[in-house]
């Protein structure tokens, strides 16, 4: 921490990516850097006290709702900040001292938006744990990290157990209940005792706003999981960036459910963005089935959602099956990430509903916004199918974030739509190395990320993301893009899901296998699959076969989880040519 008026906040200026500091060279001009003459604009720390604070004063009257397990819970922004406020003082009480890791496992609730915010302003780091991860990987995730107290949902208590006797370094439990009945004093303290105890008021340190503020760790795929950790300046720049209209556009107005856990890449930036514009929030709690959902989007109006594919969809199906049942109207932007949102499920959103999909690119390193998907003025003239395929690609890349793609080679590729290559970013909210990690070496180039997704990048800029470097399907010294044949195929009326993996082959190294779901009752075979794709993709990335499979396996933050499938047919025995 640096108190303000030091000479390292007074003259502290970056150019040409290296950091000038007067206080630290004397003989400097204060003005000048060689012919580069400095800003005379103050140089302010970017941190969450300012979010904080701004709500406190401007958007006390707003409110945020949160489904608990006993019914609804609604107060204000008022009421959040002085419960934040006790918060931070609370920990303070427990000995919480600056860069200790303080750690959630919990579902999107208030008690955790309260704990987003009291615990980088008091200049610790929120370690939000994904509550969905196997226990050796939980176990792991929260000794790498250090966490001194974690913040546990009742619901979750059982879950944590488990781990708890692996965990070397936790000093507090708190739980959060709803029922309002004590906590057991052996399982941990009472988050709502904690608060009651705690002074009303809250000194905020002044924060270097590189100062850690959140930590979160990658879902782990192959090896360990890898941990991001987040600053204040990243967040506040991204959180900037987020509500502009040519991202997220979420404003003041705007009525925002979370159902992207905040333990997935800070909920997308989600619970910053709401505090910054101070839009309500509602939080879904544990209940992110559809009949649960379906019903709070009506009752709360809510303006904007987000969530992967997956959740989307299945919401998307239900409201399908009872047309009229829950009205949408209140609906202006859909938020849709994590992995490629289908075609149908954009398509279905805006006939059915009115609203265009927003296609976002992200991961947990670029915090997450690194493109996100808004057609420019200058499309308006473009064919509806032009139009559409745009919308279906990634995007543009963030302000701020700079993209290029890459050959195996480590050449530049051209922005023609055309080449693919592994994409790499670079920008303020840019993970720049893994918290102590033996990897760091391999996943960055020259200053850039290496974000191991495969895409092109066409002459306007827009992102199409291909694959993943280890999902992609090497045939014969050429890739195969197993999104591109997934997509085709999930356009069948037919199929309920698809995926496509690479098999062993033993002439061509690997050929692509399509592991379909059908529709309920409909009845499929490799042959109508095989047909339906011919025209759409090129004659060489025909599946050399099909299988019929139950559902497709989903990660903890429901993607297509290939490596399940990749294990379940790694012999599949393929039919004669
Ligand atoms: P992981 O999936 O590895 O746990 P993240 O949740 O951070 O971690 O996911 C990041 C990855 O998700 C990206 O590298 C990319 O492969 C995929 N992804 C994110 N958004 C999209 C999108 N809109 N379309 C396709 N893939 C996406």
């Amino acid at each position: 921490m640096a108190p303000r008026g030091s000479s390292h906040w007074s003259t502290r200026a970056r150019l040409g990516g290296r950091l000038f500091c007067n206080g630290a060279s004397r003989s400097i001009d204060p003005l000048f850097f060689g012919d580069a003459m400095l800003g005379l604009m103050m140089d302010y720390p970017l941190t969450l006290t300012t979010f904080l604070e701004r709500a406190r004063r401007f958007h006390g009257k707003k409110e945020i709702v949160s489904r608990t397990a006993t019914g609804i819970h609604r107060y204000t922004y008022k009421d959040y900040v002085q419960r934040v406020d006790r918060l931070a003082g609370a920990l303070k009480m427990l000995g919480v001292n600056q860069g200790d890791r303080v750690a959630t496992f919990a579902w999107n609730s208030f008690r955790h938006f309260e704990i987003y915010f009291a615990v980088p302003c008091m200049g610790a780091v929120t370690h939000t744990v994904n509550a969905r991860l196997y226990h050796d990987q939980l176990a792991y995730i929260f000794n790498h990290a250090g966490d001194r107290v974690v913040f546990v949902d009742a619901s979750l208590l059982p879950v944590f157990e488990k781990i708890r006797p692996q965990l070397k370094t936790i000093q507090h439990v708190i739980v959060m209940a709803d029922d309002g009945k004590p906590v057991d004093p052996k399982v941990g303290l009472d988050y709502e005792a904690l608060l009651a105890d705690a002074p009303a008021h809250f000194d905020y340190p002044v924060l270097d706003e590189r100062t850690a503020s959140g930590m979160c760790y990658t879902s782990g795929t192959t090896g360990h999981p890898k941990a991001v950790v987040y600053s204040h300046r990243a967040i506040v720049l991204h959180t900037l960036a987020a509500a502009t209209t040519g991202l997220l556009g979420i404003e003041e107005g705007d009525t925002i459910l979370s159902i992207v856990p905040m333990f997935h890449a800070n909920a997308w930036g989600l619970p910053y963005t709401a505090m910054m514009v101070g839009a309500k929030m509602v939080w879904p709690g544990p209940f992110l089935q559809p009949a649960d959902l379906a019903p709070l989007i009506e009752q709360e109006r809510v303006t904007c959602i987000g969530g992967v594919p997956t959740i989307i969809g299945a919401l998307y199906q239900y409201l399908k099956q009872a047309p009229g049942k829950h009205s949408m109207s209140s609906l202006r932007r859909v938020i849709v990430g994590g992995s490629a949102c289908p075609p149908n499920l954009m398509m279905g959103f805006k006939n059915d509903f009115g609203v265009w999909i927003t296609h976002a690119w992200g991961m947990t390193e670029t915090t997450p916004l690194g493109s996100v998907c808004v057609l420019k003025s200058t499309f308006a003239g473009l064919p509806p199918e032009d139009q559409f395929r745009i919308r279906l690609t990634q995007g543009l890349p963030s302000p701020l974030v700079e993209a290029r793609i890459m050959s195996e080679a480590g050449q530049e590729l051209p922005w023609d739509g055309v080449a693919f290559g592994e994409l790499q970013v670079r920008g303020p909210w840019v993970i720049s190395a893994y918290f102590d990690d033996p990897r760091n070496a391999e996943c960055f180039q020259d200053g850039w990320f290496r974000t191991g997704d495969v895409a092109t990048i066409d002459g306007e800029g827009f992102i199409q993301l291909v694959d993943r470097t280890k999902d992609v399907v090497k045939s014969g010294g050429e890739w195969i893009s197993s999104v591109e044949l997934e997509n085709a195929i999930m356009l069948h009326p037919d199929v309920q899901e698809a995926a496509v993996i690479g098999v062993y082959h033993p002439k061509w190294q690997e050929r692509p296998l399509a592991c379909v779901v059908p529709k309920e009752g409909a009845t499929l075979t490799s042959a109508m699959i095989l047909e339906f794709l011919k025209g759409k993709v090129a004659t060489w990335w025909l599946p050399n076969d099909v299988v019929f499979i139950e559902g497709v396996p989903k990660t903890s933050v429901g993607k297509f989880d290939k490596k399940v499938l990749r294990e379940r047919f790694k012999a599949h025995p393929w039919p004669e040519a």
